[in-house]
């Protein structure tokens, strides 16, 4: 009988599709050449995301791998140091594009559910002789992902910033899901983000929309960040057909990511207990919820059995299955969820 329903769809928040709304809103864009910067929709997304993530000005990119790159490319020299966390999505899911193109080194920190340690970041930030190739750049990610998206705490994020500034290097934010951040800590999204030199979120994941991402700094940054995307191939024509279904994520999207929050956590509690499964509700902050399989080799055959009972969920790193909520997982697909492993 599941096998009739459609799938409950855990494996990602990106498997979303576009509302009603959405599309509605996408047919009757405006629109107009964006490379010439005559897109009204584009225009109107640019500067509703900037304002509310508190910055001067923002650009629409493609994908989240193209926004963080354009960064690492604007902040960082060739030829120097980049720190990134060893489990960070930057470093581990976008083909280790900081190094082909960007022409960094990856300088690799192990942090605390994905959150590098502040006095570790100031050494290695600290002048060094010449032979010594400097770090120009700190990458940091909120919520982490692969730390079951983990919510960089306030007081750790002014501490890094603070730790990278003494020694005048810059700090990106990796915030592809950093709305859920801001719900899960019931702050702003422009507290969470303020003291960053530059912010990347991801309109594509829990926020629903079927593409992009912004990328949010001062306006000379971003005027820059123009002419690198560009460069990249990412100029885009009339995208305004895109960029509406941005705005509609924005206006209805923002304040329902608790509900995604309250399923993930619903679901990690009825999964506790289960043998061979190894979960820790508590750890669940946001839409993420990761199990750690014993053996890990079962992994394999969990992802097989949930499938026959109708869920979809994925695995992130060895012996690790990952369950996303999302706006098109609602409560009767946790308690189908639930159910299937009943
Ligand atoms: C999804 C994601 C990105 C960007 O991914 P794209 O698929 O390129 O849009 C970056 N960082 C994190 C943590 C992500 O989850």
């Amino acid at each position: 009988r599941s096998r009739m329903k459609p799938f409950v769809d855990l494996r990602s928040d990106t498997v979303t599709r576009p509302s009603a709304a959405m599309r509605a809103a996408m047919a009757e864009a405006e629109v107009g050449d964006d490379v010439y910067g005559e897109d009204k929709t584009v225009n109107a997304l640019q500067e509703e995301a900037a304002a509310l993530m508190g910055f001067d000005a923002a650009l629409f990119v493609p994908s989240g791998t193209m926004g963080n790159l354009i960064a690492v490319q604007l902040h960082a020299q060739r030829g120097t140091e980049v720190i990134v966390e060893a489990n960070g999505h930057i470093y581990n899911y976008e083909l280790a594009s900081i190094a082909a193109l960007a022409g960094v080194l990856p300088r690799v920190v192990r942090g605390a559910r994905g959150f590098p340690d502040p006095a570790e970041v100031e050494l290695l930030c600290r002048k060094k002789t010449y032979y010594h190739a400097p770090v120009t750049l700190l990458l940091l990610e909120n919520t982490h992902n692969h730390a079951g998206g983990a919510v960089l705490p306030m007081e750790r994020k002014n501490a890094l910033i603070a730790a990278a500034r003494a020694h005048g290097v810059p700090v990106h934010l990796d915030g592809a899901r950093v709305h859920n951040a801001a719900v899960a800590l019931a702050l702003p999204p422009a507290e969470v983000v303020a003291g960053f030199d530059s912010v990347l979120f991801c309109l594509s994941k829990g926020l629903g929309a079927p593409i992009g991402s912004l990328l949010c700094g001062t306006s000379g940054f971003i005027e820059k960040a123009r002419v690198a995307r560009k460069r990249l191939g990412g100029g885009m024509r009339q995208v305004g057909v895109l960029a509406a279904a941005g705005r509609v994520a924005l206006r209805d999207n923002l304040a329902r990511l608790g509900q995604d929050h309250a399923r993930a956590r619903r679901l990690a509690e009825a999964l506790v207990g289960i043998r061979g499964f190894r979960i820790d509700p508590a750890g669940v902050e946001t839409n993420i919820v990761i199990a750690e399989v014993d053996p890990p080799e079962a992994v394999t055959g969990w992802l097989k059995y949930l499938r026959e009972g109708g869920i979809l969920a994925g695995t992130l790193g060895r012996g690790r299955i990952r369950f996303v909520t999302h706006l098109d997982v609602d409560d009767a697909g946790i308690d189908r969820a639930i159910a299937a492993f009943a």
